[in-house]
């Protein structure tokens, strides 16, 4: 796995220098003893995809307590409450959620009368 960021790093680095190879120099990195060469545009840009880059997990922070482990329903992990508009309405929705009927069972049909039906003509 570390050889994926290392390689991942370098295929920016790349994909980037092309445009603009004899920029100045930012900084130099060593990963995994590898050195990276990080001119001016390389830098901007790899600061600008970090800061860009949001967890597909996050779904923001907890009204009540903080956490920013919320699941997709906005189901603090952490406090177990909803949070937000969207939270209360689910759990405005669940508590006034009722188990529906079970569906009445279905009476088994005279056999004889079925297959007079399909046999007779
Ligand atoms: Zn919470």
């Amino acid at each position: 796995m570390p050889d994926d960021v290392v390689d991942a790093l370098a295929q920016f680095v790349a994909r980037i220098d092309v445009f603009d190879p004899e920029a100045p120099v930012h900084t130099e990195l060593e990963v995994d003893g590898r050195k990276l060469t990080l001119r001016e545009p390389v830098a901007r840009a790899l600061v600008e995809a970090l800061r860009a880059y949001g967890d597909p997990r996050d779904n923001g922070s907890c009204d009540h307590c903080g956490s920013r482990r919320m699941d997709t329903s906005f189901h603090c992990n952490d406090c177990g409450r909803f949070s937000g508009l969207f939270g209360d309405l689910i759990a405005q929705r669940a508590a006034e959620y009722t188990e529906p009927d079970a569906l009445p069972t279905q009476r088994a049909l005279p056999a004889e009368s079925e297959e007079s039906s399909w046999t007779s003509s």
